[in-house]
């Protein structure tokens, strides 16, 4: 009984969510008392997969097929359905990507199983594992448990962990080759959607002043802009209001958007949801401007400002302009 992390690779890179979920993998295991094992998918990974072998596993499985070069959900779910049950693992973790999100629900319901997804946390209550999910748009965090039989499956948010904490340590890499075949495959992938080049940065900006839906309209955007250019600021923006174009998508922090981690943020008219967070916790000192005192925002704050920002971003324009 261990605990396994399928990590997730596209064309040779790793999704860097992935090492979150190893570090999480790796927490799971030591605190039930048990080891880590990993996992990759594709074809011709045996090398992408010997760059674990400083980690803290068990061992590394190369789900190595022709038939994983490019993903299906049609190939990944017999062949991660074969690797469970090689391995025998009490839980198996993902981390919460788009690919997952396509997958795993077809995967644990091959099994009969549910899979407890978004998942932003954990503890392990009498050696029961306990996973923590955010519900009403961060404003309620629930505990679930696993009912029934191993083996149990979950995919972990991006941010909830910190890959820097993942544990050094020694690990082989172990061929694994599934059956597949060609006729089980309904898809067929076609070129990768790509974004054009970025124009801004976010991840280079020390101060960023960022919006969100209480600015009411896109008129409004300007003031924001004002105060991002007193403070020598980057202007960026939840995704409302970047889904509304009012600012570009390259602008978007959170889950699906930039994450960032500068000197400073300032969030203004943000609620907080857990998809923004992710994207911009890490940031050294995080200011929050809201009327709701009640934001989720103020959690991770360490200055909040509870007020309208229509009254309050005017007066702090003037103030950091007097004080330069
Ligand atoms: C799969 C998925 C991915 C997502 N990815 C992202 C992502 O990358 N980034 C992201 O940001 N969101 C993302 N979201 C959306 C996320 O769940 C929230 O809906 C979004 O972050 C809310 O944006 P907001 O805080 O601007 O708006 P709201 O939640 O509507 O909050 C507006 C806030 O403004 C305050 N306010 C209103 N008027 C005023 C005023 N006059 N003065 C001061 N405060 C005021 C309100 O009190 C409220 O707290 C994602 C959602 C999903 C399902």
């Amino acid at each position: 009984m261990s605990v396994l992390v399928i990590l997730e690779q596209r064309g040779g890179e790793w999704n860097r969510m992935s090492f979150e979920t190893l570090a999480a993998a790796q927490q799971f295991a030591k605190e039930l008392g048990t080891t880590a094992t990993a996992a990759v998918l594709g074809s011709g990974i045996e090398g992408l997969a010997g760059e674990l072998t400083s980690k803290q596993l068990d061992k590394i499985f190369a789900v190595d097929h022709e038939l994983l070069k490019n993903y299906t959900p049609d190939a990944y779910t017999p062949a991660l359905r074969q690797l469970v049950d090689h391995v025998k693992p009490q839980v198996v973790v993902f981390p919460h990507t788009y690919q997952v999100r396509d997958f795993l629900p077809k995967l644990a319901t091959s099994l009969n199983k549910v899979a407890i997804s978004d998942v932003v946390g954990h503890r392990v209550d009498n050696g029961q594992l306990v996973l923590v999910r955010q519900l009403f748009q961060g404003k309620v965090n629930a505990d679930v448990r696993f009912a029934g039989d191993a083996p149990h499956f979950a995919s972990l948010q991006a941010g909830a962990y910190r890959a820097d904490l993942a544990a050094e340590g020694s690990a082989a890499v172990e061929k694994f080759t599934p059956q597949l075949s060609a006729s089980e495959i309904r898809t067929k992938p076609l070129d990768l959607f790509r974004e054009s080049a970025r124009a801004v940065d976010l991840g280079a900006a020390e101060i960023i002043v960022s919006v969100g839906r209480g600015i009411k309209e896109s008129d409004n955007i300007p003031l924001i802009q004002q105060l991002a250019d007193a403070l020598g600021a980057e202007l960026a923006a939840s995704r409302p209001i970047c889904d509304a174009g009012w600012l570009p998508m390259e602008r978007q922090v959170g889950s699906s958007g930039q994450t960032v981690a500068p000197k400073m943020y300032m969030a203004v008219g943000i609620s907080g949801a857990i998809q923004h967070l992710v994207g911009m916790k890490g940031s050294r000192t995080i200011v929050a401007i809201n009327k709701d005192a009640n934001a989720p925002i103020f959690e991770v704050a360490d200055y909040g400002i509870v007020g309208d920002l229509f009254q309050v971003v005017p007066e702090l324009i003037e103030a950091v302009k007097k004080a330069k």
